[in-house]
């Protein structure tokens, strides 16, 4: 099988969102007009992002749902997406697989694969992804303003919990439990119905892949603003629930690989924000508020400062940390 062949058997599907897709030197995009392109890239890489020998069908659905996640925080709907391929060898069963998952989320999602490159290397995965937003109503980081409620989507904590247990760092007893969290470290399900929802809500948003302190950072940062979380209110699987503290705040509060949305919206939107929830079929919580002063507080349900466990270091993941 040559890299055509691969090509044609495993990544050529007929694409209904755009003017040209697979097969040209270029695809050709026709956004709807008074629609903005919203575009980014994310890139998977064996022994980093995942371990070379993930089931291929996992590996196919997440290696698009984190890039679908980026358009969900900007509140964009999904319209196609490109695929930059490397692989050490053609291997006709893991590519079947890979695609099988690759496309079953495309379908899910409604976006087209319209191209991407194909070569031989190590393993790694590379989207990007187009999707499109209203003119002047994507939702930034930078729009957080003091006094806004901070919410979280969905349940924080158990993609982490799952790598850790196949790390061997955390053992997990019964089998119901490893599923549901090997499940959501290796499919995400990307929130673009809430984040589509949330247009003319939410002020400043974004997607939990680094962990909820180093994630929510960035919005502190590009908001210039500060923020009081309220650790008791965090939402958790029934499993995190039940475990240690240590166990439980690492996961939250540090964890990776969530792909949930972190978002701001003002008080008076809070009964707006419920709504935006119960149409999209995502559940969210409330879990602070943004600050004047330009620091990052945990407190517990009376509002005094958390105290955090002494051997305790919550880091976010940071590629190039010295
Ligand atoms: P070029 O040499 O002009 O860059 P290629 O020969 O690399 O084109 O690719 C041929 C066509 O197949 C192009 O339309 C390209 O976008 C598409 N393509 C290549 N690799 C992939 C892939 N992994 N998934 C989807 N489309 C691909
Ligand atoms: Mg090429």
């Amino acid at each position: 099988m040559d890299e055509f062949e691969l090509i044609r058997r495993y990544f050529t599907r007929s694409a209904n969102k755009v003017s040209l897709g697979i097969g040209d030197d270029c695809a050709l995009l026709s956004p709807r007009s008074g629609y903005e392109l919203a575009v980014s890239t994310d890139m998977l890489v064996a022994g980093r992002h995942f371990f070379p020998d993930t089931d291929p069908e996992a590996l196919g659905w997440k290696t698009l749902a984190v890039n679908l996640s980026d358009l969900a925080a900007m509140g964009a709907e999904p319209l196609a997406f490109t695929l930059a391929l490397a692989l050490p060898e053609a291997n006709e069963d893991w590519l079947e697989k890979f695609s099988r998952g690759l496309f079953t989320c495309a379908e899910a999602h409604n976006c087209d694969l319209i191209g991407g490159d194909t070569t031989r290397g190590p393993l790694n995965l590379c989207v990007t992804i187009f999707g499109e937003v209203p003119q002047g109503r994507a939702i930034l980081r930078s729009g957080a303003r003091i006094s806004d409620e901070v919410w979280v989507s969905g349940t924080l904590g158990d993609a982490a919990l799952g790598l850790r247990m196949l790390q061997g760092f955390t053992v997990i007893d019964k089998a119901t439990d490893c599923a549901a969290a090997l499940h959501a470290l290796q499919r995400p399900t990307p929130r673009i119905a809430l984040g589509m929802a949330l247009r003319g809500i939410a002020t400043a948003m974004l997607d939990i892949s680094d962990g909820l302190l180093g994630d929510l950072d960035h919005i502190l940062s590009a908001s210039e603003v500060g923020v009081v979380i309220q650790v008791d209110a965090l939402p958790l699987s029934a499993y995190l629930t039940t475990q240690a503290e240590a166990l439980r705040l690492q996961c939250t509060l540090a964890g990776g690989d969530d792909y949930e949305l972190c978002f701001t919206a003002p008080a008076s939107m809070h009964t707006q924000v419920e709504l935006a929830a119960r149409q999209s079929g995502i559940k969210v919580t409330h879990i602070g508020h943004i600050t004047a002063v330009s620091t990052l507080a945990l407190v517990n349900d009376n509002g005094a400062p958390y105290a955090l466990p002494a051997d305790l270091e919550l880091k976010a993941y940071n590629h190039f940390a010295r």
